[in-house]
């Protein structure tokens, strides 16, 4: 196997692993799982800090963004849709899927978007049910100010789904002090669970749209409504995967133990990899708006990505990731988000890929490993 620093899916750690092991009940029917669920839903609450009610949905990070647009989105209904990277730009397919008309607000990738030229977008065409937008886009990395830019839109009138799901658990998100109407997770970025599940949080009023809609969302699986009253109902549309959830509950338990110095960590472990990257002559892909999750460096010229992923697997055992799209073969990414984004592990990182990159002739410019742990001292 592998050591995976990839951007997500991350390493799981052990009592996570073992939490998937326990025993299952039955959880259509147990009412201790209804207790359970609501229970694991409130931490994810009290995690992020916000009022906005949790849900835990049986599907990969993906079913979030879709469910959030199945479940917003009617026939004909203009969205704006935030683009300044992959995931960002793919929100206008799953608007366009539910009859939705997307507007594209598209800005440059290597850096967030810029909050003059948006408000300036918007003083000029504000007509939107909601608007799309992601917090940490993985495949350049980028972090968007998503609290002000959902300000703005709420200032509109505008509705917010955000993607956070290379954000957040690594990235510090202020919710509380956001207008983001359904934030979307999943388990197996910086929460370090394995995949699996999508975690939303979904504001009042998002709830009132959705039951506000003139026509039904057309749905089941992705319908976020379903779920509202599942409690009092003491039903879920469907079987929930019980192991799943006890592994992400114990994620969850590890996170809010130690929730202090979690983002702290994230940070010093990031910048000493950015500055150890550079030191070596290797270029990032972004300008500004660096996340604290996952770097992107540009792949160096007489290298393709392929030769730098094998080589780094094959004499290292260390797995990272390419990228697809419009950044397919023009970047490679190493992940350090979650269990991913400790010291050593990074450290190891960037020796394998000095090693890989010194045997297919790049040369790089210092000791990666050396700049990166005086970077941390
Ligand atoms: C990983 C990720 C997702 C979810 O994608 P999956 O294919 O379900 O893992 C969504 N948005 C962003 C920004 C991500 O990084």
């Amino acid at each position: 196997m592998y050591k995976i620093m990839t951007a997500g899916p991350t390493q799981v750690r052990e009592n996570v692993r073992m939490a998937r092991s326990l025993p299952c009940t039955n959880p259509d029917l147990d009412p201790a799982f209804f207790d359970y669920y609501k229970e694991t839903c409130q931490l994810l609450s009290e995690a992020l800090h916000t009022k906005n009610r949790a849900l835990i949905l049986g599907g990969e990070g993906i079913l979030g963004l879709e469910a959030a647009c199945a479940s917003l989105t009617e026939p004909g209904d203009r969205v704006l849709v935030i683009d300044n990277g992959i995931f960002g730009k793919g929100f206008a397919d799953f608007v366009k899927i539910y009859g939705g008309q997307p507007v594209m607000y598209t800005s440059d990738y290597r850096n967030p978007v810029n909050l003059e030229e948006i408000k300036a977008f918007l003083a000029n065409d504000h007509d939107f049910k909601y608007a799309t937008v992601v917090h940490c886009d993985t495949p350049s990395g980028v972090i968007n100010d998503v609290p002000a830019i959902s300000r703005l839109l709420d200032s509109y009138g505008i509705m917010t789904v955000a993607d956070s799901v290379a954000g957040i658990f690594g990235e510090p998100l202020d919710v509380a002090n956001s207008k983001i109407d359904i934030l979307c997770g999943g388990s197996q970025k910086a929460l370090s669970a394995p995949p699996g599940l999508t975690m939303l949080w979904v504001s009042d009023r998002a709830f009132e749209a959705m039951a506000d809609r003139k026509t039904p969302i057309a749905s089941f699986y992705a319908n976020i409504l379903i779920f509202r009253d599942y409690y009092e109902k003491q039903e879920f549309p469907y079987t929930m995967p019980i192991s799943d959830i006890t592994g992400l509950r114990t994620a969850l338990d590890n996170f809010m133990k130690e929730e202090e110095t979690i983002y702290e960590r994230h940070g010093r472990v990031a910048a000493a990899a950015r500055k150890a990257l550079t030191a070596g002559g290797l270029k990032l892909y972004l300008e500004s708006g660096y996340s604290n999750t996952v770097t992107v460096l540009e792949v160096p010229e007489g290298v393709t990505d392929k030769q730098i992923l094998e080589g780094m697997e094959k004499d290292y055992n260390i797995m990272i990731s390419g990228c697809f799209d419009v950044l397919a073969g023009k970047v490679v990414r190493i992940g350090h988000m979650g269990e991913n984004a400790y010291p050593e592990k990074v450290a190891e990182t960037l020796a394998a890929l000095q090693g890989t990159l010194e045997k297919l002739g790049i040369a790089v410019s210092c000791n990666m490993e050396d700049v990166f742990n005086g970077a941390l001292a």
